[in-house]
């Protein structure tokens, strides 16, 4: 007889955004001629540059003649990719990666899931609060989270590094020794961005530890101040202790077409094996390869005029960025990120819960965010916004969150 995977059965309600859809769409039956201005979700709304559109095109065509036709894409992806990624995002931060340490793939949410999958079901998983909810419900299903605690509102047997005002959204050392910690800089949500120390401490911690740092820079390409750190692959011994998890999606508006990659270091090996050919095996096995024509959109993000493009696109969110944190700021709220990262973290005015003012904001000025104790307990008391509308549009819904 089938059994369930009674892992799942432990997963905790329906996911921040379904709730949010949810109560965004009974709002939108009972108030038909409303408005609604969306920052909520993280999704770009700017089409594919131009350079990357044409080369999308040329890739089309090739694959309508037999001569210039291609089938199934090499497993760890084409090489013109993983050389244009080595080039642009390593060898011209001086840092030393192979092409064949690139992992091509469809995202990174479904590499940063499925990571796990290659490290013992008993290994301690370190988690940020609050956190991309994706790491922790990969880890629920995989059974190595331990009973959901309603009280406290977290999972018994994952880490919790709580990021506070109190030491500014970058998590402190945990009191117990995780085996796995997840770390994404620039951070979604609070939209804070980890100094090179900082990050480096993280690094010395792991390598002392034993620990391996799985780290999601999503978000590096809107870091704007030169002293940060794009990858964790700019502090020595990383190669030793880190992966890398990397995506076009907000760089390059892929959301809708799918392109990322991991970075394995073939120098991190634990008890002697290879993690690099671990998760070569697993790649090989369960994933058949990015299109073709998406990895030549890929590419083209990393010609002259794809990148001069991409950067415009960027520059638009970031002034949106801007505008939303000095506005809010003028405005009397207390607010974070937005400025290496497309997300504003605000502190909910007069006390009020998350979710109260999600509804406040919905129904009295028409505007949809996303509740931050829907990322972990410590994003109680805030809400996020993403800088991913239009200007106009945030220029508008500063006007009416004045109006309030
Ligand atoms: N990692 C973080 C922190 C994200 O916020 C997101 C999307 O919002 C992703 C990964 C997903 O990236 P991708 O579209 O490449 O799967």
């Amino acid at each position: 007889m089938a059994t369930i995977n009674e892992n799942y059965l432990n997963l905790q309600g329906s996911y921040l955004f379904q709730t949010v859809a949810r109560k965004v769409r009974e709002f939108e039956a009972g108030n038909p001629d409303a408005r609604l201005i969306k920052l909520g979700i993280g999704d770009v709304t700017q089409p594919i540059a131009p350079a990357i559109l044409n080369a999308m095109h040329k890739a089309v065509d090739e694959m309508g003649a037999a001569n210039t036709f291609h089938g199934y894409a090499p497993d760890l992806g084409y090489e013109f990719l993983r050389t244009a990624i080595v080039e642009n995002e390593y060898r011209k931060r001086g840092i030393d990666i192979e092409p064949d340490e690139i992992f091509v793939s469809d995202g990174a949410k479904s590499d940063c899931s499925n990571i796990q999958e290659i490290f013992d079901q008993n290994n301690l998983v370190a988690v940020c609060d609050p956190v991309y909810p994706v790491y922790v419900d990969s880890n629920v299903m995989a059974g190595r989270s331990g009973a959901f605690n309603e009280e406290k509102k977290l999972y018994s047997n994952l880490i919790y590094m709580p990021c506070t005002e109190s030491n500014g959204f970058i998590p402190d050392f945990p009191k117990i020794n995780p085996d796995l910690i997840y770390l994404c800089f620039p951070n979604n949500p609070t939209g804070v961005a980890i100094t090179k120390e900082r990050l480096q401490a993280w690094v010395d911690y792991a390598l002392k530890i034993g620990a391996v740092i799985l780290y999601d820079a999503a978000y590096e390409a809107y870091i704007s101040d030169d002293t940060l750190p794009h990858s964790i692959f700019e502090c020595s011994g990383a190669e030793y202790c880190a992966i890398e998890f990397r995506s076009f999606s907000k760089n390059a508006g892929f959301t809708g077409l799918r392109l990322g990659f991991t970075v394995i270091s073939k120098k991190l090996k634990l008890s002697g094996k290879s993690v690099h050919a671990m998760w070569a095996r697993r790649h090989g096995t369960k994933y058949n390869g990015a299109p073709y024509i998406i990895q030549r959109a890929g590419e083209a993000v990393y010609s002259p005029e794809g990148n001069q493009q991409i950067n415009a696109q960027i520059a638009t969110y970031m002034k949106n960025a801007q505008f939303l944190k000095t506005a809010l700021k003028d405005a009397g709220y207390t607010v974070y990120g937005g400025e290496n990262a497309p997300y504003i973290w605000l502190k909910t005015p007069n006390g009020l819960s998350s979710w109260d003012f999600f509804d406040l904001l919905l129904n009295k000025a028409g505007i949809v965010g996303t509740p931050g104790s829907g990322f972990g307990p410590n994003g109680e008391g805030f809400f996020r916004l993403t800088a991913f509308g239009t200007y106009e549009n945030s220029v508008e819904a500063i006007e009416r969150i004045k109006g309030l």
